[in-house]
């Protein structure tokens, strides 16, 4: 028998895993975003059926696939006439975890799947890299068709474009999100402060947690920031329970 309660143990357990986890990133240059030696993670815990305070939304279409349909067919804004597929975002229909990114660029414009090209590679690392696999998580953008020249999306695209990925979101009903860059977290957060000053927090977004990191391609451009963008991700597997086997917070003290 444990000498604490449950649930103080369970939290001694949580902040002995903050630190532990803190200090793994501290010591190691995480060169490609892996995880430090030995790390690996439970497999998810089973999502609860409605998170306390999550705001119920409706969804005005009934099923990812029927958002997806309705996107292919879309001209809401000028980028139909450039486009040649649409990316409506790909995943598990009930992911834990959502990847938010800014738009489609030329070979997710191609092949009409999400980060395909060399950032969603580096996007795949980072989700391997929490012990999760791209079948796990659900990927979209904040824009379903690519800017002509992967220019920034403009605000009138944003805001024709967005309901389609609330819709995503509402019914999926995702645990954490994690925004890509600056382009996703303000169109979501509906501010415009700098992502140095929004990354690494957890926002409210209408009820669920909002975690904004460096976009892929940014890291690509500049590895120094992957120490850090692999810190916030290590808060999204705090937030979700993800821990390396044998330190499940709510299975060591009852042993
Ligand atoms: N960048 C994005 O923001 N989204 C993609 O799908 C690919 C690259």
């Amino acid at each position: 028998m444990s000498a604490l309660p449950g649930p103080r143990s369970q939290v001694a357990d949580i902040a002995r895993q903050a630190r532990e986890l803190l200090g793994q990133v501290r010591e190691s240059r995480w060169p490609g975003l892996e995880p430090p030696a030995g790390q690996r993670l439970s497999p998810p815990a089973a999502k609860p059926a409605s998170a306390p305070g999550r705001r119920e939304e409706t969804s005005p279409w009934s099923s990812l696939e029927e958002i997806a349909q309705v996107v292919s067919s879309c001209t809401k804004c000028p980028l139909h006439a450039t486009r040649t597929r649409t990316v409506p975002g790909e995943g598990a229909m009930k992911a834990r975890l959502m990847f938010i990114g800014e738009a489609p660029g030329a070979d997710e414009d191609r092949l009409g799947r999400p980060f395909v090209g060399a950032a969603g590679q580096l996007l795949d690392k980072m989700i391997g890299a929490m012990g999760l696999s791209r079948d796990q998580v659900f990927i979209a953008n904040t824009l379903k068709c690519r800017p002509p020249g992967n220019r920034d999306p403009q605000e009138d695209e944003v805001a024709a474009c967005l309901p389609f990925l609330r819709a995503q979101i509402v019914l999926i009903r995702p645990e954490v999100i994690c925004s890509l860059g600056r382009h996703a977290t303000h169109a979501l957060l509906e501010r415009k402060d700098p992502l140095g000053r929004l990354r690494g927090k957890f926002f409210d977004y209408r009820g669920t947690p909002l975690l904004p990191t460096f976009h892929p391609s940014y890291l690509l451009r500049t590895p120094a920031d992957k120490t850090a963008a692999w810190k916030d991700l290590q808060l999204i597997m705090l937030r979700l329970g993800l821990t390396a086997p044998g330190q499940h917070p709510t299975q060591e003290s009852d042993r």
